[in-house]
């Protein structure tokens, strides 16, 4: 962040999006610990902070009488508890835009806090309506964007807002400028060998990931239940797995794209196949290719553990992108548990590791791997296009490309 924030006023767009329970509880709140950083560097600075964030979807979410659940939806219910991790006091705007919130930004003073209400339920926020960004702009001296997990989406607050500010009074926070950082790392050139990991449900959700990824890594890992796509159009039989019968010819092309890239491509040799998609199976380990009737692989077997962990051992740059297996269920953990143990391992050794994605960052979470990987990503579709080669908006409207 190198602009200085003393007395000013800084807009800062952060994602509070954390999740509550029945009494508005915050059930998880490390996205408001990861824009602490941003937040304590402006107030230190001598700056101002008035907060801008998103919290769930209120405008799918109407009460029966088609209004907003405005209080379901408050941020109100985020200002106790960031109020405590701060120090500081937080006042709060019921409003996003309006006379009270502008009354509110005028009187803050450098050292205060002001959290705005939930910028969804203004219909221009995820329209990126022009006037909502202007209003939003006239509240503050310079904006901020540490919100990477909406980074992708090109909405009022986190990016269209940004067209009113110079390049002299816009910046990433802390937050997303290590997250571009740390996806850099492995877009460009990475330490070599550069080993992708790619598992998770299903290879439509990642069709362009895994084609980026075919390019760029020398080694590309399949798991999860991706890899009976794969296994299909290798010709092998795979019972009751999950497998995208339309995707078969792609998965055939992406592996011809491999071969002519000279990336290696692995696939799990065998795999734990269980008689029904339930933690209380019947399970037994068997080849990927020559799994029959009701059967179904929910992990990756010994084999492919062993295979995939030799791989990740010798690579110095490692993505990983979702799990090897049904995780949730403790009997088909373990293949994500060795990949995870494997990129724990290689990265003692000194490679650089980056957790990105949902579900396999919280693998790593459960498994309390977080620390013995390079960096871990808090912003799932986020990362997943920024590694699929994608600009996102939020960061084209800071660095002025954006149009
Ligand atoms: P994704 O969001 O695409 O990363 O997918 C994560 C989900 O994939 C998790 O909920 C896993 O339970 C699921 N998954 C992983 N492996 C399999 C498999 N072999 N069969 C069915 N679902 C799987």
């Amino acid at each position: 962040m190198n602009i200085n924030f003393k007395n000013k006023k800084a807009l800062v767009r952060v994602d509070f999006n954390v999740p509550l329970n029945d009494k508005y509880d915050i059930t998880d709140d490390t996205r408001i610990r990861a824009a602490l950083p941003t937040i304590k560097h402006i107030l230190a600075q001598g700056g101002a902070v008035i907060l801008m964030s998103h919290l769930g979807r209120p405008q799918k979410k109407l009460k029966p009488d088609g209004s907003l659940d405005r209080e379901r939806f408050s941020l109100q219910h985020l200002v106790q508890h960031l109020s405590n991790l701060l120090g500081v006091g937080v006042s709060f705007s019921p409003q996003t835009m309006g006379k009270i919130a502008m009354l509110m930004a005028d009187d803050l003073k450098s050292g205060e806090v002001l959290l705005l209400e939930n910028t969804r339920f203004e219909k221009g926020e995820k329209t990126g309506d022009q006037d909502f960004a202007r209003r939003l702009a006239s509240l503050a001296d310079v904006y901020v964007n540490d919100a990477f997990g909406t980074a992708h989406r090109a909405h009022a607050s986190t990016t269209t807002v940004a067209d009113f500010f110079d390049q002299d009074h816009k910046c990433f926070g802390f937050l997303l400028e290590s997250e571009l950082k740390n996806a850099n790392r492995v877009l460009h050139n990475p330490a070599r060998p550069l080993t992708a990991i790619v598992g998770g449900a299903k290879v439509s959700d990642k069709i362009l990931l895994l084609e980026k990824l075919i390019e760029l890594a020398d080694n590309v890992v399949i798991g999860g239940g991706m890899a009976y796509t794969f296994v299909r159009a290798q010709g092998g039989t795979t019972g009751k797995s999950l497998v995208e019968e339309d995707k078969i010819t792609l998965a055939g092309e992406l592996l011809e794209k491999a071969k002519a890239d000279g990336t290696k491509l692995f696939l799990p040799h065998d795999s734990v196949i269980a008689d029904a998609f339930k933690a209380d199976a019947n399970t037994k380990t068997l080849a990927s290719a020559n799994i029959s009737g009701e059967w179904m692989g929910l992990d990756i077997g010994e084999q492919a553990r062993a295979d995939f962990a030799d791989v990740i051992k010798h690579s110095k740059t490692i993505l990983w992108n979702g799990p090897m297996g049904v995780f949730e269920m403790p009997v088909f953990s373990e293949g994500t548990k060795a990949v995870a143990m494997a990129v724990a391992d290689a990265t003692a050794q000194g490679a650089f590791s980056l957790v990105g994605g949902g579900d396999s960052v919280a693998a790593v979470n459960q498994l309390n791997l977080a620390d013995k990987v390079s960096y871990v990503s808090t912003g799932g579709g986020a990362m997943l296009e920024l590694l699929e080669g994608k600009t996102l908006p939020g960061v084209a409207a800071i660095l002025g490309s954006g149009e």
